[in-house]
Parts: structure tokens; sequence; C-alpha cells
């Protein structure tokens, strides 16, 4: 027997998402039924059960909770979440993704395991995007992609790899959502009649309001008339609809979310530099009073917050007396973030200031190494101007500070400098990666180290690398290499390096 029942899972939704509570139900209730629906099917050995799938159609503006909830759902009890937008695909034969595809992106994310693809869940995004008009579909009948879906929906094999491996899909669960922008309009002519004034007379403030209540009323016939194919439709039998979020809702999601981008940016912070991040209540309103404005929802909060954090950020690792950041309200009422002073954590300040000697270090170390190159190889600069020069001494020292970290066998250095030039050559020649990514990603340094060299990296593309002029720092590099000052160059590098 499961732990979870739809009231438990709705209550456990309830501490990520916010309002919403339609949704949540009726989500909690449609996971509920897919997990006892795959467990009895487990139970007989994959005979069809006659319980019905319970896909769920959704109804909502976007950034506000829908595929979140799902995500958490799915998080919960381990199904894989295949997350599509219905508007990428298109009928076979037409310009555009075909809708088997997705069963094939299931399967990859899976791990090209079938079992867990077959119980899977898809949310196919922008549902309402797939709509074709009357004379569309007369047109051309064959690019209707609801076709497609339906039997996709209904169930069927779709072959997913050289060696025939096949996806039923009958027991994948589909949620689909849209935003059905203009459906208020068929629920009003629904509900108060074609002639009535309805809602329409009111004052325009409460008109969005009343349009976004009308939403909640939806019913599958509003969605047949708004050109959804009726059979499409049949296949969900949840239909459920999403409100935009109000400003108290969005303040109660920076206050008390899990998902509240304060929160993460706070875990981010207390792990690596020791400084906690907090919002009182008169930043939470500031913000959320701006991303209503800028009708970007919840979406907007994280952009707004980021945006206004990014300065405090730049300057931050380097601060060593920093106990917190607040987000709060300035006197007419805009989000501001400000820095609060105090000890900070000791053994985390202690830590990064023993890594900032460490990188300045080598630091020095890469740009005495890195002239070293160039002079040795002075008869190649001759041909160039002093912006190649810079660009050249750049690049080199970004890949000087990043083959620290990353040769430990001296006689490999030039070698490496070589080889790491050749993909700045072409940058998309090595694995498909730039240079930058690569060094990064294989990069064991530290945040504020990574930044120091990312600095080095962006300025280095900000001046535009030529070819001609890696052509010349690989020249250099290896006259280096023949110099006879690299020996006792090396050893003093090889110091820092088991630093
Ligand atoms: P959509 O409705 O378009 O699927 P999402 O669920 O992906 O939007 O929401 C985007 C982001 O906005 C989420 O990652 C989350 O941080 C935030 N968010 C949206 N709605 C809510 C909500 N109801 N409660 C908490 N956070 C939300």
């Amino acid at each position: 027997m499961t732990k979870w029942t739809p009231e438990k899972l709705y209550q456990k939704l309830k501490e990520t998402v916010i309002g919403q509570d339609d949704y949540l139900k009726a989500l909690s209730t449609t996971m509920w039924l897919h997990d006892i629906r795959i467990n009895m099917q487990q139970k007989r050995n994959g005979l069809q059960t006659r319980l019905p799938k319970h896909n769920l159609l959704i109804v909502g503006p976007t950034g506000s909770g829908k595929t979140l909830a799902l995500q958490e759902l799915s998080k919960l009890y381990g199904y894989d979440l295949l997350i599509e937008n219905a508007a990428e695909f298109t009928g076979t034969g037409y310009k555009g993704r075909e809708v088997p595809e997705m069963i094939n992106d299931l399967y990859i994310q899976c791990d090209k395991d079938v079992i867990r693809a077959e119980k899977g869940i898809i949310f196919l995004d922008e549902i309402d995007k797939v709509i074709l008009s009357v004379s569309e579909k007369r047109r051309s009948p064959g690019a209707n992609v609801e076709n497609p879906l339906l039997k996709m929906i209904e169930g069927t094999e779709v072959v997913v790899d050289n060696e025939g491996r096949k996806i039923d899909t009958s027991n994948i669960l589909f949620v689909a959502a849209g935003a059905f922008e203009g459906l208020e309009d068929i629920i009003h002519d629904r509900i108060y009649g074609k002639t009535s004034i309805g809602f329409k007379n009111e004052e325009c403030e409460n008109q969005n309001n009343a349009a976004e209540n009308l939403l909640l009323h939806v019913q599958k016939s509003d969605l047949i008339k708004y050109g959804l194919n009726p059979q499409f439709i049949g296949r969900f039998a949840g239909l459920v609809a999403l409100h935009q979020l109000s400003v108290d809702e969005l303040k109660e999601i920076v206050l008390h979310s899990k998902a509240s981008v304060v929160k993460s940016m706070d875990a981010l912070l207390q792990d690596s530099v020791g400084v906690n991040v907090e919002a009182d209540e008169a930043g939470a309103l500031a913000i959320a009073e701006k991303s209503i404005m800028e009708k970007t929802g919840a979406r907007g909060l994280a952009y707004i917050f980021h945006d206004i954090l990014k300065n405090v950020l730049f300057d931050l690792p380097g601060q060593s007396n920093v106990e917190k950041i607040l987000l709060t309200g300035d006197s007419k009422k805009n989000p501001i973030v400000k820095m609060i002073r105090g000890e900070g954590n000791k053994e985390i300040k202690e830590q990064m200031s023993s890594q900032k000697i460490i990188a300045e270090n080598k630091r020095n170390s890469a740009e005495e190494y890195v002239d070293h190159i160039l002079n040795s190889g002075r008869q190649f600069l001759e041909q160039c101007t002093i912006k190649d020069i810079r660009s050249i001494h750049l690049l080199l020292t970004s890949i000087v500070l990043y083959l620290l970290d990353q040769c430990n066998k001296e006689d490999q250095k030039v070698e490496s400098i070589i080889k790491v030039l050749n993909c700045a050559r072409e940058p998309h020649s090595f694995e498909e990666r730039s240079v930058y990514e690569l060094m990064i990603e294989s990069s064991t340094r530290k945040d504020d180290e990574i930044s120091e060299f990312e600095k080095v990296y962006l300025e280095c593309k900000k001046l535009g690398i030529t070819s001609k002029q890696i052509d010349i720092a690989i020249q250099s590099a290896y006259e280096f290499d023949l110099h006879p000052i690299i020996h006792s160059k090396n050893e003093k590098l090889s110091s820092f390096e088991t630093e």
C-alpha cells in the first residue's frame, strides 16, 4: 500500500506551491491514481487493468505553478517527468518534430530504461497552440497534431531504437496545459448569455479579476468551442484551471515557499560564503508588486531579485564582514537589498581568505609565466599589433591559470597549452563545447577563483581572439618550451600547484 493519499500529497505540495488549491487537489488525485494503477498493473504482471488512465487537462496562465507542482509530485513518487512544448510538433511529413519523437525523448530521459519510460509522465505545455483553424484543417488535414497525439495518449507502441525496442504508451500519464487566451469570453457567454454585458461592464480593474474567476468555471464544452478536438478532450478525465497569482500570493511565495528565490539564494550563499539571505515583509511586497506591474507572475520574482542583487553579489566575495543580505523596500516601496554587516561566519571567512591568497599567488605566477612565453617568442610577436599582444597575453593567462590547476606533470604543460589553444581556434570543435566551458567544467577551482579566471577569459573574448593570434601564441609557447629559463621557472610553478 502506498503511504500517500491525495490529501497528504496536497498538504505536502502546499509547502512549495502557494495558492492554486483546485489544481493542487486535482493533481494530487491524478498522481495518486497513476501510482495505484501502475502498482495494480505490476501485480497483475502487465495484464491490462480496467482502471482507465486519469490524464489531466489544465487551463492557466504561464508562471502560475503548473510545472512546479508536477515536478514536486513526480519527484516524490520517483516517476520520470518529461516536459514538452506541444507547439513544436507537427503532423507526419510536415516540417517540425513528429509526435512519436516525444516517446523517444522520454526513453532517453529514462536512461533508455523501457520499464521506467512506460510508467512515466509527459507534460505537454502550450497545448492550445496545436489548434488549427477550420480552414487550416481543411487545407492540410495531415498537419493536424491532435490526431497523432490522440493515438499516443490512448496507447500505442513506438519503436525507440535500431534494435526495434518498443515503448507501449498505454500507461504513460499525460498532463496537458495551455493559457487558452480569450477563453474567458466563451465562458462568459455560456454563463451570462451572449447578449449580457456581465463583467464587461464593470470597472477596468475588476474586469481582470472577473475574467480570471471566469476561467475557474471552465468546462470541456468551452474548450470544444475554443477549437480543441472533442475526441482529444475525451482522453482527459480531469479538467482544472489555475488563476493568475495575486500580490498576496506572490508575497507569500517570496516569504514562505520552499521554492522561494530568497531561500535558494540563502542556501547557496550560506554554503559558499557564509552569508544569510532574508526578505522582510516590505521587500516581499515590493518585489511582488513589481512583478505584477511587469506582468511576469511568479517567474518574474526570480528575475527581479537577481537583477537587484547582482551588484551586491559582485562585491560580496571580497568582503569579510557581511553577515546578511536583506531584501527590503525603500521609501518609495521599490525593492532593494541591503548588506548587513557583522562578524560573518568565521570558519568560512578564514577558509575564503586563505583561498584568496593562493588564488593571488597563482595569478601572479601565471602572469610571470606568460610574460616569459611572450618574451621568448619575441620574434613572432614582432608581426603583431599591440592589440594582438594584449589578446594573446590574456588568452595565455587564462589558459595557464587553468593549467596550473589541471596539469600535474611539468612536461605536459606546453603540450596542454597548445591543445587548449587549438580548441580556442575552433570553439565548437572540442566536443561541441567552448574552451571556456571546457576549462570551467574540468576545473577544481572555488567560485571566487573562477570569477577571476572568467574575467580574463571574457576579456579575451571581448578583444576577439583571431586564428592568427592563436597561431602566434602556439609558436610562442613552443619557443618558450625550448627556452632555458623554463627549467628554473617550472620549479617555481610546481610549488604553487601543490599548495
Ligand atoms: P508554469 O505555470 O508556466 O508551468 P512554473 O510552475 O514553471 O510555471 O513556475 C515558474 C516558477 O515560478 C517556478 O519555478 C516557481 O519558482 C515560481 N512559481 C510559480 N508559481 C508558483 C506558486 N504557485 N507557488 C510558488 N512558486 C511558484
